[in-house]
């Protein structure tokens, strides 16, 4: 029998504008960087989509080389939206990104019209996509012209392949330099993507944050759970089939004494608050209404439902921030 939605999937999640556009994103979208490659079954992939388009998590966020192996995810996904989502293209907002290494030779990453075009011709492929909702410069390339890499976001754009543009980790200096160039060429930066948690505030040193407001650019900010660590799976020693466990991206000498021992600490602050300690690192990046998107990822359907939870308790008081403050620290 074909997958229904839940009727009921818009009635818990929030929606905020994406800068100053009329792009509505969910307060809580769902990254698929790890988890949706080969190596993790289908139907845990498919169960993860669904439940979170249940919970009314329109966004579903990729990249090129999303896998293992790069690609796979993608492949992944295009499989679920033809079995599960072919009737709600239109509620769903899809991005993917080109920027790190893709393909062997001189074209196969950075940011060069070459590759970056080359890329998204892949990535619609694989997810069977005529256009992605939005396409980004996943990183800053230092030894490709600003105007290039802008110059083909916007070329994507007129010929029809992403409705909007965005750029990820670039530095508050290089966004300001982008989001002029694409306005110029009449395509404006509408986003821009990266990483934010209770320990790691580069974009408040940097004046990322302060620089997307002027500029009206919305932000979505990843791994607000420090990939697993703003959680309490670590508390424990590292268990089994964790993202810790298994090599990949998250250092697990990250999850020395001391840090374990923080973590408990801000557990407690979570507890108090009636809540779990995922639940307060969302709020906590959500908190004053500055950030238009927290971009999790998950391994299980139950993690999705209980980061959604987030928006149940989401307003802090001075004293909680400064207690979190002590023990969060970059
Ligand atoms: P998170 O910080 O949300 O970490 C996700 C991991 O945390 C999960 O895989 C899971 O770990 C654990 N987790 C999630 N929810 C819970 C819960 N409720 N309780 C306990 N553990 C939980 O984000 P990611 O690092 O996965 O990044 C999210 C997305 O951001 C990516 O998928 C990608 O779309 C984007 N991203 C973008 C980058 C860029 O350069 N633009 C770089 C990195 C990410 P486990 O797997 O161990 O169960």
């Amino acid at each position: 029998m074909v997958w229904q939605p839940a009727e009921n999937r818009y009635t818990s999640m929030k929606y905020n504008h994406c800068g100053k556009t009329g792009l509505k994103l969910p307060a809580i979208s769902l990254g698929l960087w790890h988890n949706f490659g080969n190596d993790t079954p289908h139907q845990t992939k498919q169960a993860i989509c669904r439940r979170a388009f249940d919970l009314g998590i329109t966004h579903f966020d990729l990249a090129n080389n999303y896998g293992p192996p790069p690609g796979s995810a993608e492949t992944a996904f295009g499989e679920i939206l033809k079995t599960d989502f072919r009737g709600y293209r239109d509620e769903m907002i899809i991005s993917s990104k080109a920027g790190y290494n893709m393909w062997p030779g001189p074209y196969g990453e950075w940011g060069s019209r070459k590759y970056v075009i080359a890329s998204c011709d892949q990535s619609l492929k694989r997810m069977g996509l005529d256009y992605v909702d939005i396409f980004y410069s996943h990183r800053f390339d230092p030894n490709t012209p600003l105007e290039e890499t802008c110059g083909a976001l916007d070329q994507i754009v007129r010929s029809g392949k992403a409705l909007y543009v965005g750029i990820s980790s670039y530095n508050s200096k290089r966004t300001r330099e982008a989001a002029a160039i694409l306005k110029v060429l009449g395509t404006p930066c509408i986003i821009h993507q990266p990483s934010y948690s209770m320990i790691n505030r580069w974009i408040e040193e940097d004046g990322l944050v302060d620089t997307l407001e002027e500029l009206g650019i919305g932000s979505i900010v990843f791994s607000p759970l420090a990939q697993g660590m703003l959680t309490t799976k670590y508390l424990g020693g590292v268990p089994d089939g964790s993202r810790a466990s298994q090599s990949k991206s998250l250092n697990p000498a990250f999850l020395n004494e001391r840090n374990v021992e923080n973590i408990r600490a801000l557990n407690s602050i979570a507890e108090r608050r009636g809540q779990t300690l995922a639940q307060m690192a969302i709020a906590w990046v959500l908190r004053g209404g500055r950030i238009t998107s927290a971009l999790i990822g998950a391994s299980r359907v139950e993690q999705v439902e209980d980061c959604v939870k987030a928006l149940d308790n989401a307003d802090f008081s001075a004293d909680e921030l400064a207690e979190i403050d002590r023990y969060a620290k970059d």
